[in-house]
């Protein structure tokens, strides 16, 4: 089924690859589409010995690849971003059978991973250096930026292309390795991505992808983590998961960029565009089902405005149609599995528990399975689990405040600092609050503000690095200070 939809069935495989070979293993793993609960493929099922040959291989082709000049580099990238340009509609399908994204949010995702690409083989060319004025007429002081080495990659299910290329793009850009372990619920998309860094003809070794379930993931990552070959690590997943990875890589004092969960407050004041407001929220927060890490997690209306919101979000709400991310017109797809789902029933439940009011959604959708209707609450108070835990689906919660002083303390009133949003058209404000807010990222009259040019990262439980940008360059260098006397 999922073979005849692809235009180009050889870029579905089941095997790991590493060191430019396809890998494959006795023991699999089922990947399964969310949308029909039904398996979809087989992949390999790997741990510690092939991660170790996976590491082997990038120590192996990391002199070579890093002495190419940047142009070759550059040249081999925009073979890559063209092929996947090329074969967009097939990962697209791949991202959508494997994480359940409507298929046309999932093009949405391979343009967004092909910037990645195409962004950083035009950075691989501007690893400038820099000559420093000296203190003694006798030196000279020169700074030069090599790339770090060996990196490893840990990604997560939600963006299976997008995660994979911001950090394997600028890490090969500057002329670093990588390993790549995808996460178990999407190793589809990752393979693919491989077939096609092969194609584009990336030397072996400069680019491995280890595939194993949820079982397989800590020796994997224990392996990564624990060898001292690997200089980085760069990962992006659950808070958890990354403070784990974090005491990992302490005794090789690994260089680490951390993108952990969020929740992201998204503020309406009272002086705001309200259908534009409804319109960000929308995008925010029921984008991918809103199991985004910068979905709007927490709504927080001025009072004074909150029925007009609360009447126009819903009646949008309402509209938004549940389906197959294959189906035509869908706009909320299934969530990833049954633990997600049970989540996002549970948060709900206690929101209504404790005084809550749905105005529209709060089950689980007709269809059954995964899905779950897109839901507008309100009355959320402080005391609701909904105020401090990641909601991951597709559901609102309106918190209501009276003033800005109180709203910025409620927005800052958590462990997370990813991303937070506002809504105003007073000019002082749009300065009071951004400077206020404790968050790596706001949008200020906007609900989408990733792209390719600017650095996403978060601050407090969030982690630390930046992805995107020159930022996202530097994660993947060491600088060198050269005194020359002469
Ligand atoms: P997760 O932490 O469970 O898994 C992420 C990855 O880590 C997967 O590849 C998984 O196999 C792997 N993993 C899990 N346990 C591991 C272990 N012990 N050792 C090594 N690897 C291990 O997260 P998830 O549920 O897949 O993703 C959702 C989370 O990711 C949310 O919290 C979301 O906010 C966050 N996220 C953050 C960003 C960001 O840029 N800040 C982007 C997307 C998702």
């Amino acid at each position: 089924m999922l073979l005849t939809r692809l235009k180009d069935p050889t870029l579905l495989r089941s095997e790991a690859y590493i060191n430019g070979q396809w890998h494959a293993a006795t023991r699999c793993f089922e990947v399964i589409d969310p949308g029909t609960g039904t398996a979809i493929a087989q992949v390999a099922n790997l741990g510690d010995a092939e991660t170790r040959l996976a590491i082997d291989a990038a120590e192996a082709a990391f002199p070579a690849w890093r002495a190419q000049t940047a142009r070759t580099r550059d040249t081999l990238l925009r073979r890559w971003y063209d092929l996947i340009q090329a074969n967009k509609e097939d990962l697209a399908t791949l991202i959508t059978a494997e994480g359940g994204k409507t298929y046309t949010e999932s093009l949405g995702e391979v343009a967004y991973a092909a910037s990645f690409v195409e962004w950083f083989s035009e950075q691989a060319r501007r690893v400038n250096g820099e000559i420093l004025p000296s203190n003694t007429a006798d030196k000279r002081l020169l700074i030069t930026r090599e790339p770090v080495g060996v990196c490893a990659a840990i990604t997560p299910w939600n963006f299976p292309a997008a995660m994979i290329t911001r950090k394997v793009a600028p890490a090969l850009a500057v002329g670093c390795t990588v390993v790549v372990k995808p996460a178990e619920q999407t190793p589809l998309t990752a393979l693919a991505l491989a077939v096609l860094a092969a194609r584009a003809g990336m030397p072996p070794g400069v680019f491995n992808v280890v595939t194993g379930d949820a079982d397989a993931a800590p020796a994997i990552g224990g392996t990564l983590t624990g060898d001292a070959r690997v200089r980085k690590l760069s990962f992006t997943g659950s808070t958890q998961v990354g403070r784990l990875l974090m005491a990992q890589s302490a005794p090789s004092l690994k260089r680490l960029s951390l993108e952990l969960g969020g929740n992201a407050p998204f503020i309406v004041f009272e002086d705001a565009d309200l259908d534009a407001a409804v319109d960000g929220a929308i995008a925010s927060k029921y984008r991918n089902s809103g199991q985004v890490c910068v979905s709007a997690n927490r709504i927080l209306v001025q009072q004074n405005v909150m029925d007009a919101f609360a009447d126009k979000l819903t009646a949008k709400v309402q509209a938004l149609k549940v389906g197959h991310g294959f189906e035509n017109n869908v706009q909320i797809g299934p969530l990833i599995d049954a633990s997600g789902l049970a989540k996002v029933q549970s948060l709900v439940a206690d929101a209504v528990s404790k005084g809550a009011t749905v105005l529209t959604g709060g089950k689980p959708d007709v269809r059954g399975g995964l899905y779950f209707q897109p839901t507008v609450i309100k009355g959320v108070t402080a005391d609701m689990r909904m105020k401090h835990e990641e909601i991951f689906g597709p559901v609102a919660p309106l918190f209501a405040f009276s003033t800005e002083a109180e709203a910025i303390r409620m927005a800052n009133d958590t462990e997370f600092g990813l991303a937070a949003y506002f809504y105003t058209r007073d000019a002082g404000r749009i300065f009071r609050v951004s400077e206020a807010l404790e968050y790596g990222m706001v949008g200020v009259n906007t609900g989408l503000m990733s792209s390719e040019v600017a650095p996403f990262g978060g601050v407090k439980q969030s982690g630390y690095g930046r992805e995107g940008s020159q930022h996202g360059v530097d994660e993947y260098l060491s600088t060198k200070y050269t005194c020359l006397a002469i």
